[in-house]
């Protein structure tokens, strides 16, 4: 069967058709744009944006596939988390889609969907695996073994902020452009990381080995802005992008690898939109190879918000004989990341 994958839980709007394991096609909108000046996404601007992208987006996937509607097979779509306006709208259409065309809907978990991202690019994931990712809302480590049929262990996850915020809060409190991630890992390649001495969280003797915080990294980043600020010089910005990129993949990358090593596992997955960051990819390749570890992350495009993955989930959950959702499968905007397959019923 091809499946088609419909993401809409935040500010892209994806759509992606994959077959046994192959990506066939996909096209993103984003409305990134018109949350600039903002500062940071809009729900309602999100959910209306994705009203308008919606059908270009599938359009747009079928013809790079040089597929017709009638093609499709199955469609799956993200049921949560996210934001609850925008994903009911991926969710609308892609029930729509599944009844006219008369083929099975899965729900998927978004966060199922940032891991099977990978496995377009370099193939099935091994069982066992230890899966960082890092995204916008999220900063976990897990333990994945059948991603489509097994539960998804929790090694541990952030305690406040996601890595994704951290980098999207101090990237406004040094002036960079919206959105924060990618102008920070830009600013970064002018500066020196050893510029300014950024804490290292959780990474004592006595803290979770597995557990992440990002608050205090981003409030020590504003207390240094600050103090230029009262200053007479200019913020030294490419310095403190560098140093604040330097403490996150640092404390991601040591996390990761310790986990691997604990668990006896020697491959690591690195996914989500942080998983596209520079430094995070240098440092976990470097510190991967030390110790022995293959490291898969995916492509880049791959890495932030799109439908292709959540058409890979998909395609996993028709493979492995799982169950559809029903037609009256509901959202979840805070749904915990238990299992990839993700179907809420109505709770009215
Ligand atoms: P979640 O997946 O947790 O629901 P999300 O879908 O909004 O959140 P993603 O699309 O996976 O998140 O990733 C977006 C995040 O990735 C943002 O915080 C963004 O700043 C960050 N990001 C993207 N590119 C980079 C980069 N090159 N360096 C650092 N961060 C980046
Ligand atoms: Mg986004
Ligand atoms: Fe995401």
């Amino acid at each position: 069967r091809i499946v088609l994958g419909i993401e809409s839980s935040c500010d892209e709007t994806g759509a992606g058709l994959v077959r046994d394991g192959r990506l066939l096609g996909h096209a993103v909108a984003s409305s990134m744009d018109e949350h600039a000046r903002f500062g940071g996404v809009v729900p309602e601007i999100a959910a209306r944006a994705h009203v308008h992208a919606l059908n270009p987006v599938v359009r747009g996937a079928l013809d790079r596939a040089g597929l017709r509607l009638g093609d499709i097979g199955a469609v799956a779509v993200t049921t949560g988390p996210g934001l609850s306006g925008a994903l009911q709208v991926g969710l609308a259409g892609a029930k729509g889609l599944a009844y006219a065309l008369d083929v099975p809907l899965y729900g998927v978990h978004h966060l199922a969907g940032h891991v099977a991202a990978d496995t377009l690019e370099h193939g099935p994931l091994p069982d066992p695996c230890v899966v960082l990712i890092v995204s916008g809302g999220h900063t976990s480590l897990l333990l994945v073994r059948d991603l489509a049929r097994d539960p998804i262990t929790h090694l541990g996850d952030t305690l406040d902020d996601a890595a994704g915020e951290c980098f999207d809060k101090v990237a406004r409190v040094f002036g960079l452009p919206y959105p924060g991630g990618p102008a920070v890992d830009r600013a970064a390649r002018d500066g020196s990381a050893d510029a300014v001495a950024f804490p290292r969280p959780l990474t004592g003797p006595g803290d979770d080995p597995y557990a992440f915080s990002f608050s205090g990294l981003k409030t020590a980043a504003a207390r240094w802005a600050e103090r230029h600020a009262n200053g007479d010089g200019a913020l030294p910005v490419a310095d403190g992008a560098a140093a604040l990129q330097e403490a996150i993949a640092d404390v991601l990358t040591r996390k990761a690898v310790a986990a691997c090593a604990a668990h006896g596992v020697n491959t690591l997955v690195v996914v989500g939109g942080v998983a596209a960051n520079s430094r995070v990819r240098a440092l976990a390749e470097e510190r991967c190879r030390a110790a022995g570890i293959t490291l898969r992350v995916p492509p880049l495009g791959l890495c932030t918000d799109n439908g292709a993955m959540i058409a890979a989930v998909g395609d996993l959950l028709v493979r492995a004989g799982a169950e559809p959702a029903p037609l009256d499968v509901s959202i979840d905007p805070s749904a915990p990341l238990e299992y990839a397959a993700l179907h809420p019923t109505a709770t009215v």
